[in-house]
Formats: C-alpha cells, structure tokens, sequence
C-alpha cells in the first residue's frame, strides 16, 4: 500500500451553520462544496488546504455515526483519511496484516471517492480512512 498524502482530516461539528463561518472568517478558508451523503447520515462542508482537504461533518441523525460521537465525545476530529491509489487493494492487504476493518471492500464516499474505514480498535485508536479513485 502506498500512501501519496493526507486526503482529508473529518472533523465532527455540531452545525455546519456554526462551523463553516469560522473557517471561512476566522480560518480565511472557502467552502468549495457542501453535500449531503445519506448512507452516512451525514451532511458535509469541504475546504482546501494544499493537498489536503477538512471535511466538516454534521450529523442529520442522532442514531448516526456523527450522531453517537458528537453525543460521547463532543465535537472534534473523528477521522484522518489517507490518499491511496486503490482502496480494495489497500483494504486487502491491511487485513492480511491483521487489521481489523470497517469496511471490507470499499464504497462511495463524499466528492465520489472510493472509501474504507478502519477500526480504531487496529490503529491506535485513531480512526482511519484510506480513500482513492480507484
Ligand atoms: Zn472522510
């Protein structure tokens, strides 16, 4: 598996209402895209920083993913997702390596990416994404 950059950092918000104006204002980074991915029940707002992208995520259940981590932990980052060319394979060769997966195979995530979680359980304790075109 090869890694070229960080794709993204997610970070848990409460409101993307709340949080995109602070990155906009305060940060002076600008919101290129807001989407809503439903199979994650979550609606998300992109900024750029070089090649790396913050991914805001705000829950639209209080039963979802988002949802439960806002309501354990509070607001803040949830996950660290890592470019890489091809995410079955990646996903494949972890789990040789004995990690444990989220995902088994990849699926779609936000901007159209190919996506596979981690468990934090097998990463210590960071949630971890590989995403990629492929
Ligand atoms: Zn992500």
């Amino acid at each position: 598996m090869k890694i070229s950059h960080i794709e993204h950092i997610g970070i848990a918000v409460k409101s993307l209402d709340e949080a995109v104006p602070f990155y906009e204002n305060i940060l002076g980074l600008k919101c290129y895209a807001i989407e809503e991915v439903t199979d994650q029940r979550v609606k998300t707002a992109f900024f750029r920083v070089g090649d790396t992208k913050i991914e805001l995520l705000e829950s639209t259940d209080p039963e979802g993913p988002i949802g439960k981590f806002i309501e354990n932990k509070g607001p803040g980052i949830h996950h660290i997702a890592y470019a890489v060319e091809d995410v079955n394979d990646s996903l494949t060769e972890l789990e040789q390596n004995g990690v444990r997966l989220i995902d088994k195979t990849g699926r779609k995530g936000a901007e159209g990416l190919n996506i596979g979680f981690l468990h934090p359980k097998s990463t210590l304790g960071v949630l971890t994404e590989v995403c990629g075109k492929e």
